[in-house]
């Protein structure tokens, strides 16, 4: 099989998924792709390098950054963002907050890329 096709095409794949909707004899070209990243990831250990430091990250961390996911709120204490955690809130008798927003939309709108 590795014979006809790459490593770096079988990594390509974005699984966009246009390929499984256009196919005229609905074969699902994605899932032997994903099984192919399988077979080289847990039968080879040839993940891509990034891919690679995800895992280990995930191993040491239980997360897929470089630090504990206790830190992962860093990154706004040190931007001087106020992050109102859930667990905050209900601990504080707020049963039900209204606005939930996610850490990435705070960002934006910290940084005034969203309205
Ligand atoms: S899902 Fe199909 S069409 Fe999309 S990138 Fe992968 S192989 Fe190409």
């Amino acid at each position: 099989m590795f014979d006809r096709i790459t490593p770096e095409e079988i990594w390509a794949c974005t699984t966009c998924n246009a390929c499984v909707q256009e196919c005229p004899v609905n074969i699902d070209p994605v899932s032997i792709v994903l099984e192919l990243r399988r077979y080289l990831c847990l039968e080879k250990s040839a993940a891509p390098r990034d891919l690679n430091i995800m895992f280990t990250n995930i191993e040491n961390n239980g997360a897929p950054w470089q630090f504990s996911s206790e830190d992962s709120l860093k990154w706004a204490t040190d931007a001087g963002i106020d992050v109102p955690l859930m667990a905050n809130l209900f601990s504080n008798g707020k049963k039900n907050p209204n606005t939930c927003f996610g850490l990435a939309h705070q960002a934006l709108l910290t940084i005034g890329l969203k309205r």
